[in-house]
């Protein structure tokens, strides 16, 4: 008995090879189909006219290739742009595009929700859903481009949406094989930054990966104290663990880790909190990302003034950390680090803690 058809745009060049071979086909045949799919956006294989009529049929009998549905899209005054996706079982995730800064970023999602509950995220609220697989999370780059008309583009990916990419380790290297494949959109490692809330275990193993993406940590404090009261995963990994797990990361020349810190009015933001940070990062060559919170209903925290704001950044800069502060993007439509949620799916409590048992 045939099963259901064999999702394409799921498979990494090596399977799409194999596949082939499965209908009775040359493997090479597999790189013309990936290039279909991957540089031209193509999803009917009636369109993919260098293939013979034969595999054609064979594949519209066997395979698809899907495209998440995009429920809503919208555009921020500052021109980031939002799409809500809707994957094949009904559940929505979101992804979005922030033009210019300087390059073209594309921010996806690599879970539905997210187990790590950080005291100020809303994904963080929802509990895991599920993972996505690695055919959902390159699907939005794919959705993105081709939506954009950036297909033949470069642009850079953040895997800053919904989701602690290293807690859904083996489909996030997956996505990142399938997009940097040369038959495809040749997305180079470099273009690619993995933001971690501090999986140690995982932060070690993917410092082994051959495709080594940029390395973001969000550290938000700078005592175990002040981490463990915001960042529920500081009790299994300490901040310490954290660090020295950066320390022993491998840099290529002139490279650096970014760490990630939200400001939150009255319990990160004082000049002696910035003062022990440049103490804690002073073995690791950083950069540091201040995020002043995004605020949210049932957020239970402040966004501090932009003077401490200021204040903050410039206590690390004058110490020679390389600072940066966050402009929030797509405020307006809720589009903003931390504000990505899609209401009415929360995670059934059993399996998200299930999950969030396994840390
Ligand atoms: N799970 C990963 C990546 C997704 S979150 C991680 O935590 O690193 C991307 C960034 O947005 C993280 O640094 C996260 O701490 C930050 N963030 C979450 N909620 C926020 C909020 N309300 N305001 C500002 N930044 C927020
Ligand atoms: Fe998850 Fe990152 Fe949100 Fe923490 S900040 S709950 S790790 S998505």
């Amino acid at each position: 008995m045939q099963g259901p058809p064999t999702d394409l745009a799921g498979l990494e060049l090596g399977e799409l090879e194999s596949f082939v071979e499965s209908l009775g086909h040359k493997r090479f045949r597999a790189k013309q189909i990936y290039r279909w799919v991957w540089k031209r956006g193509v999803t009917d294989f009636a369109q993919m006219t260098d293939l013979s009529q034969e595999l054609r049929a064979a594949l519209a009998g066997a395979a698809t290739v899907s495209l998440s549905d995009v429920i809503k899209h919208d555009v921020s005054e500052d021109g980031t742009q939002k799409f809500v996706l809707r994957m094949s079982d009904g559940k929505q995730i979101e992804s979005v595009f922030i033009p210019d800064t300087p390059a073209q970023t594309f921010c996806v999602s690599t879970q539905v929700g997210c187990a790590m509950g950080c005291a100020f995220c809303l994904t963080g609220k929802m509990g895991l859903v599920r993972n996505l697989s690695a055919g959902e999370i390159t699907a939005q780059v794919r959705l993105l481009a081709r939506s954009l008309d950036l297909l033949d583009k470069s642009f850079n990916i953040v895997l800053m949406g919904m989701g602690e990419p290293l807690h859904n380790y083996e489909a996030t290297m997956k996505a990142l094989r399938m997009l940097n494949d040369k038959e495809g959109l040749g997305l180079h490692p470099k273009r690619v930054t993995l933001s971690t809330v501090g999986l140690v275990p995982m932060m070690d193993k993917l410092a082994g990966e051959a495709l080594m993406p940029n390395l973001a940590v969000s550290l938000h404090a700078s005592t175990e104290e002040t981490r463990g009261a915001i960042v529920p995963l500081n009790k299994k990994y300490s901040m310490r663990d954290v660090i020295e797990a950066c320390e022993r990361f491998p840099l290529a020349k002139r490279r650096r880790i970014m760490f990630e810190y939200v400001l939150l009015a009255g319990v990160n933001d004082s000049p002696q909190d910035a003062r022990k940070l440049v103490k804690v990062l002073s073995g690791v060559k950083a950069k540091v990302n201040l995020l002043p919170l995004n605020a949210a209903p049932g957020i239970p925290f402040e966004r501090p003034s932009d003077e401490a704001i200021n204040a903050f950044a410039k206590i690390l800069a004058d110490r020679g950390l390389n600072v940066s502060v966050r402009k929030s993007r797509g405020r307006d439509i809720r589009a903003a680090c931390g504000q990505l949620i899609v209401e009415g799916q929360g995670g059934r409590k059993s399996a998200a803690q299930k999950l969030a048992a396994e840390l």
